[in-house]
């Protein structure tokens, strides 16, 4: 197969200081309404259409449904990039993906050679250099060890559903595995649940799965059809307080066999947690060096992971939680979907 090339914006901080920002269609100043974005850095004539929000939006969803690729970011600085050719046909390993050596899912025969340590490393003293700490790499101790690697779908949420492997497991209400389309385009990727999703035992139910909906809404993607939404996370900590790295490692592996089961064609890394977790499979040079990035410092440019012998491309963006907090932001949150959708509009049909 052909290789693919993306146009990708340059992720420094230029665009993002620049006072200039680029002037909004119709179509974007609804995508933006529909996002609850304040276009402040745009003049809009009071006759345009964006100035109708909720008709403009849908003819906006309608237009990127349509022609996703339509929804390019004008103005900004690109620069291409070739990730490897085709991704190769999808497998089930026979043996534990990599990074699953210390699973809660271990298969009966643990013992695969893995790229990732099989006694993970302690992180590094912080430095004064990095805004976030990446999740640190830890040995485990497992609670439970089922036999064997969830086969399907249904499985792996049973098997979420009854795992105690840390402590979130024996405080939570319900955990939360996941919901969606289960042949999925896309992967929405969060941190964890919060009090709501506990509750109910659904991912974004909340305030801030409510303004994820706008957003996927404004991409012309609804929760039900093409997007799969999951966590990092599948078990609420408490008083909503960070996961902690061995809640991450623990947890990671129902997260990697998801992406191996569902088999989206890209990526959305919502917030640190989940652009760390994810990027730690990069298949850039130097991966690691991403998970002591900033989440600034990631979002912008169409990154790739492999998971399960599978290539992917990923984008990273700010939580809706974040954004709730910092509306400002959402511009920002915009011109990353924005690059998503464009991303995606030139992936090869699925084959
Ligand atoms: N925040 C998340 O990261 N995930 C949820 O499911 C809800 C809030």
């Amino acid at each position: 197969m052909s290789e693919i090339e993306l146009q990708v914006p340059i992720a420094s901080g230029d665009a993002e200081a620049s006072p200039a920002w680029p002037r909004l269609d119709a179509r974007q100043g609804a995508m933006l309404a529909e996002m609850g974005i304040n276009c402040w850095w745009q003049e809009t004539p009071a006759q345009e259409p964006a100035a109708r929000p909720s008709a403009t939006a849908a003819a906006g969803r309608r237009a990127m449904a349509t022609n996703p690729a339509a929804a390019r970011v004008p103005q900004q600085e690109a620069r291409a990039v070739r990730p490897q050719a085709a991704p190769p046909v999808p497998t089930l390993p026979a043996a534990a993906p990599a990074g699953m050596a210390q699973s809660p899912m271990r298969p009966a025969s643990a013992a695969a050679p893995s790229h990732r340590p099989a006694a993970p490393q302690a992180s590094p003293p912080a430095t004064a250099a990095p805004v976030t700490r990446a999740p640190a790499r830890v040995a485990i101790p497992l609670a439970v060890v089922p036999a064997e690697v969830p086969a399907d779908q249904a499985a792996l949420m049973e098997a979420i559903r009854a795992c105690s492997a840390c402590e979130l497991g024996t405080r939570r209400r319900h955990a939360v595995p996941g919901m969606g389309d289960p042949a999925p385009d896309w992967l929405v990727v969060g941190e964890a649940p919060g009090e709501e999703e506990d509750r109910q035992g659904l991912p974004f139910v909340g305030r801030a799965g409510q303004l994820l909906d706008r957003m996927l809404a404004a991409m012309g993607l609804s929760r039900e059809h093409q997007v799969y939404i999951a966590n990092v996370i599948k078990c609420r900590p408490p008083q909503n307080r960070n996961p902690d790295p061995v809640e991450i490692a623990q947890c990671e592996p129902y997260l990697l066999r998801q992406i191996e089961l569902l088999q989206p064609r890209f990526i959305l890394a919502l917030g640190r947690f989940a652009a760390h977790t994810l990027l730690a499979h990069s298949t850039q040079p130097g991966a690691e060096a991403l998970r002591k990035l900033p989440l600034g410092k990631l979002r912008g440019q169409v990154h790739e992971v492999e998971i399960a012998g599978r290539r992917l491309p990923l984008v990273v963006s700010y939580h809706p939680a974040y954004l709730l907090r910092s509306p400002g932001e959402k511009a920002k949150s915009w011109a990353d979907l924005c690059l998503a959708l464009d991303a995606f509009g030139r992936l090869p049909p699925r084959g």
